[in-house]
């Protein structure tokens, strides 16, 4: 009898494991027979086979070829579309720049702040195709914005569309539009989509210079289906040293957001392994499934709202998708742990359950 116990609580925990894994993100890709007012990665994928090519780093033919690409794109999308040219000083070369951001707008019809939604265009200059980074990303925000617009719901808020050039020789296009660019001072939030590998899950990181607790009430409201987002790994991201368009939106404009990027199989990030072929199709299904009701839901939010002093701890679980709590609770919580783990411990050796060799 005991060791059928312990048989299934070792197939439990197995379980408990693999279902952890497993639900962390889609398991497969959408065709493009689902409904239009839906995300489909086989939709994604016609643009993304179209920008990647060839490499497109900046300066070369092909990048003008994907500009002009995306700007027909965005265009044929119903957007007002125009492009942002200036010098930058490169801050690690010292050297004058001058990208080429693609900027569109979907008009709100209220006064409120804009919500962003940005990615990069070039590609490395390894040279690399530039299929995850950023193509999944520019093209995250294409179907997301045909779905969007197939519903047919016009927001409260302007949609801002910004793919950014010059991202991988010095985040040159991010800096022009927070210098330059007169909508930068009236956004409310931005959603970067960006990569570090060529799958795996994707991981939502905050970027804000105060505290993050409405930034995740208002993600936790949005209700995403596969949030993969911890306070820890906020953390470990604060200590690497490689910035992105992010940080320049909110060190140069104090602009909020939240940062998508995917990591698994590292070894093709800016490589030409950076290939169409090698982009995993369920992280760009992931991508899509944080964009579209993070569209919605910031599209009509009040995005006055998002600036706070305090900071929460979060952390996804399976079955609770995610949970947070004020960061003042995580002491009393240490301590109401170690008292529950004691209590455990004199149950068990009253009970004469546990040994005291067992313990040790
Ligand atoms: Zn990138």
């Amino acid at each position: 009898m005991k060791s059928l116990q312990s048989l299934a609580s070792f197939f439990l925990i197995v379980g408990l494991v693999y279902y952890s894994f497993f639900s962390l993100m889609p398991q497969k890709g959408s065709p493009s027979s689902v409904e239009e007012t839906k995300f489909s990665t086989e939709r994604a994928l016609i643009p993304l086979k179209e920008i990647t090519k060839a490499p497109h780093y900046i300066g070369t033919k092909e990048h003008a070829r994907v500009r002009n690409y995306l700007i027909g794109q965005l265009e044929e999308l119903g957007l007002e579309t125009q492009v942002q040219e200036g010098f930058v000083i490169n801050p690690k070369w010292k050297s004058l720049d001058k990208p080429k951001n693609i900027i569109a707008q979907i008009k709100g019809s209220e006064n409120g702040k804009s919500l962003l939604l940005l990615s990069h265009y070039d590609s490395a200059l390894t040279p690399s195709y530039g299929a995850s980074d950023a193509g999944s990303g520019v093209v995250t925000i294409l179907e997301t914005l045909r779905a969007y617009k197939a519903s047919g719901k016009k927001p409260k808020n302007d949609i801002i569309v910004l793919f950014t050039d010059a991202e991988e020789v010095g985040l040159d296009g991010a800096r022009l539009f927070v210098n330059n660019h007169p909508w930068a001072k009236n956004v409310g939030i931005a959603l970067n989509f960006e990569a570090r590998g060529s799958g795996g899950p994707s991981n939502m990181i905050v970027e804000t210079n105060g505290g993050n607790k409405n930034l995740i009430k208002a993600f936790m409201e949005a209700d995403v289906k596969f949030p993969v987002a911890s306070s820890l790994m906020y953390s470990i991201y604060k200590m690497l040293p490689n910035d992105t368009d992010s940080t320049v939106l909110r060190e140069g404009a104090d602009i909020d957001g939240f940062f998508f990027a995917f990591i698994d199989d590292h070894y093709d990030y800016h490589t030409a392994n950076d290939t169409y072929d090698n982009l995993d199709v369920n992280t760009l299904q992931h991508q899509g499934e944080y964009l579209l009701p993070l569209v919605h839901y910031f599209g009509d939010s009040d995005l006055n709202q998002l600036k706070s002093l305090d900071d929460h701890v979060y952390i996804n679980l399976p079955f609770f998708k995610m949970v947070s709590y004020p960061f003042t609770w995580v002491f009393p919580m240490l301590l109401v742990a170690i008292v529950l783990f004691i209590g455990l411990i004199i149950y068990g050796l009253r009970k004469r359950v546990l040994t005291g060799n067992g313990v040790s």
